[in-house]
């Protein structure tokens, strides 16, 4: 788990949870008590008290849906915003890019995840993201990026890269033995920087750190979680662990 702070909203706190805290998705054949275990685990575990974690249903879509309170139903979506700022937004990856995104609306603070995995990438989900916040009037867009399989990793066949270099010029990359690959978590620091937006990238890849589920690691069912949230300005964020690096601005 590595808990860190935005700049421009110092009372917004983003966690990626990871192996140590155990499964954090219902949706992929675990055991339901052993999840909410997990989810319980994530919350208390470090003093995040009562979190009023909202989830959705992921699909690989550009669908924007509003975080829902807990108890009512989750929402089919890839992305989902909280305009009030007193939940905790979730979203859960084993490889895709997992995006939580704080602004302002005066003195209110509107947060929004997304999961931007190559189909909701080149299907727009982050710029509908960008859009919801916006219809809301936020400014002041501040985004984290989390662990996700990264450019030097993620193989394509060369159609595929072909085919979204077209679609999302700049995704397309190399792997680190030669062969076509996209370079997800790059393109989606380079779209939301190009919208304006302050970008903090984790630069953890998910498949080379044990550190973080992976799917094409060899995790089919486990996920990691995202989450984000309005915290007390005044709690210190977490120690980044042994071996990791704290979260960076992008370098530009
Ligand atoms: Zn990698």
């Amino acid at each position: 788990m590595r808990i860190e702070r935005f700049e421009k909203h110092p009372g917004v706190r983003v966690a990626f949870s990871g192996r140590a805290e155990g499964n954090q998705a219902s949706h992929t054949g675990l055991e339901p008590g052993e999840v909410a275990a997990a989810r319980a685990a994530l919350a208390g575990r470090h003093g995040l008290g009562p979190l009023r974690g909202a989830f959705m249903s992921q699909v690989h879509s550009a669908t924007v849906a509003t975080a829902p309170a807990p108890g009512a139903a989750v929402p089919e979506a890839d992305a989902l915003l909280d305009a009030e700022g007193g939940l905790a937004p979730v979203v859960l990856t084993a490889d895709c890019v997992p995006v939580a995104i704080a602004g302002s609306v005066g003195k209110r603070t509107v947060l929004a995840v997304a999961h931007a995995g190559r189909p909701g990438l080149l299907g727009g989900v982050l710029e509908a993201t960008l859009e919801a916040l916006r219809e809301q009037g936020a400014s002041e867009l501040e985004a984290g990026i989390g662990p996700a399989v990264c450019g030097a990793c993620y193989e394509v066949p060369e159609a595929m890269r072909a085919e979204a270099e077209a679609s999302l010029p700049g995704i397309s990359s190399v792997t680190s033995w030669g062969t076509p690959a996209l370079d997800l978590p790059g393109a989606s620091a380079a779209l939301l920087e190009r919208a304006g937006v302050l970008v903090h990238s984790s630069h953890a890849c998910t498949l080379e750190d044990r550190a973080w589920f992976s799917y094409r690691g060899g995790d089919k069912a486990p996920r990691n979680a995202t989450l984000l949230w309005v915290g007390d300005d005044r709690e210190p964020a977490s120690s980044p662990r042994r071996g990791e690096e704290p979260i960076k601005e992008e370098a530009k």
